[in-house]
């Protein structure tokens, strides 16, 4: 089976002959409503200049400015001589941040812990040993969590013996911010600076290898070799049968040094939200839909140039402000622009761009949302991915239930009404992602 849902399974591999069309800075996607370009931030990362410069081109095309389930920024309604331009802005502020060189994007999806700053310098590593990679393909995505309360930025100078620590990478528990429940095809968690373990995808979801090196970013990255040199023509781990799986962790051996420990670690949580203020000075916000409009644009910039914050966009469609002077002046000007409630019902919901921006749309999905979030049909419980049509865009990673969109006169399925006079405006029906879902 390719992916996770029912919508992801389209062509055995063995058939593939194109490459994948995610869109990036430079390969753009043709949509209804202009061009579309997706910036892949390292772990998230993105400088007060770089939201102004993002923002800004998105206020052109006329749409918000949108995060994706990767983490990624997205800009859509761009004439072509625009989007070259916000490329090379962005380039001329960190060539090495959110793209790669001229007209080439970057390799893959890279998430980190998006409070930690110890795995700043590691994402740095690994992203800059995959820049200009053509052999690794963009489908892929590498996660790099911290559990531990030590300094990872010296892992890979430890020469403790791994399987001395093994027990406290077995001992680590997910905290809020958690990367390593996204369903990376790579994922990499730290303890206590001094082990890496490495997790792999499959069919049965994330998976402790055993696995154990004192460096992190080197684990990571001979994970990816591994993995491009066996793939044939898989975009993810996942697809990848069970022997050449078993072949990949072998080359990962062979490439790293890595040891086998135990392998007793467990991925986090898919939705690891933790809206709000936090003791260690950080603030996580959501946007509703993922979606900055101007004015939310605005305030977050200002909160960030004045109190010199750090940002880091989130899998899960959140924003991470760190390193805040100030986290209650903040949280005062953020809040009447994007949900700091942790038990905001928007939590947890998320949606494709549907009609009108999307030909391919049976139903106004973000619209559609808002109303079943309004009136307590949506919300609160269960994650939830609204989409127009079976494609199903922008599904997060972990355990989701889809809500498509489907053509009135279909009879499968059931149609969801308001009651109380608030009419839905499409009709949808429940979709349990195989294998992974029980919402
Ligand atoms: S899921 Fe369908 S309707 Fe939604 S953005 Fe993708 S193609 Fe368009």
């Amino acid at each position: 089976m390719l992916g996770h849902g029912p919508y992801c399974v389209t062509m055995p591999r063995s058939r593939r002959t194109r490459t994948d069309a995610c869109p990036g800075a430079w390969r753009r996607h043709d949509a209804a409503d202009g061009a579309l370009a997706r910036f892949r931030p390292v772990g998230g990362a993105t400088s007060a200049a770089e939201l102004r410069v993002l923002a800004g081109a998105a206020a052109l095309g006329g749409s918000p400015l949108e995060l994706t389930s990767r983490g990624s920024w997205q800009v859509r309604g761009l004439a072509a001589t625009t989007a070259d331009d916000l490329a090379d802005a962005l380039r001329a502020d960190r060539p090495d941040a959110l793209l790669d060189a001229r007209g080439r994007d970057v390799p893959c999806g890279l998430l980190a812990s998006p409070r930690s700053t110890r795995l700043d310098a590691v994402a740095g590593q690994v992203a800059a040993a995959l820049r200009g990679r053509v052999d690794v393909p963009g489908r892929l995505l590498v996660a790099l969590e911290d559990r531990s309360g030590g300094d990872v930025s010296g892992v890979a100078s430890q020469t403790q013996n791994p399987v001395q620590h093994a027990d406290r990478v077995r001992k680590a528990t997910p905290t809020p911010g958690d990367v390593s429940g996204q369903g990376a095809d790579v994922t990499v968690v730290v303890d206590d600076g001094a082990t890496a373990a490495l997790l792999l995808d499959g069919p049965h979801g994330v998976v402790d290898t055993g696995l154990r090196h004192p460096d992190a970013a080197g684990l990571a990255l001979a994970a990816v070799d591994a993995f491009a040199a066996r793939r044939d023509a898989a975009w993810r781990v996942r697809e990848l049968d069970d022997a050449t799986r078993a072949a990949v962790v072998d080359d990962v051996v062979a490439r790293s040094t890595a040891v086998v420990g135990t392998p007793h670690l467990t991925p986090g949580p898919a939705d690891p939200t933790a809206l709000g203020p936090h003791a260690d000075g950080s603030l996580e916000v959501l946007p509703r839909l993922g979606e900055l409009d101007v004015p939310a644009a605005a305030a977050l910039l200002d909160v960030l140039e004045q109190q010199g914050a750090a940002l880091r966009a989130t899998p899960w469609r959140t924003l991470v402000l760190r390193d805040l002077t100030d986290p209650a002046d903040a949280l005062r000007r953020l809040a009447a622009h994007v949900e700091t409630d942790p038990a905001s019902r928007w939590r947890g919901l998320s949606a494709c761009v549907g009609a009108p921006r999307c030909a391919k749309s049976l139903a106004d999905v973000r619209g559609d949302l808002a109303d079943a979030v309004a009136s307590g049909h949506a919300g609160g419980l269960v994650r939830q991915h609204w989409v127009g049509c079976a494609r199903a865009c922008g599904t997060p990673g972990g355990r989701v239930a889809v809500v498509e969109a489907l053509d009135s006169g279909t009879p499968l399925g059931y149609n969801v009404h308001a009651t109380g006079g608030r009419q839905q405006r499409g009709h949808y029906r429940t979709v349990v992602r195989s294998g992974r879902v029980t919402g």
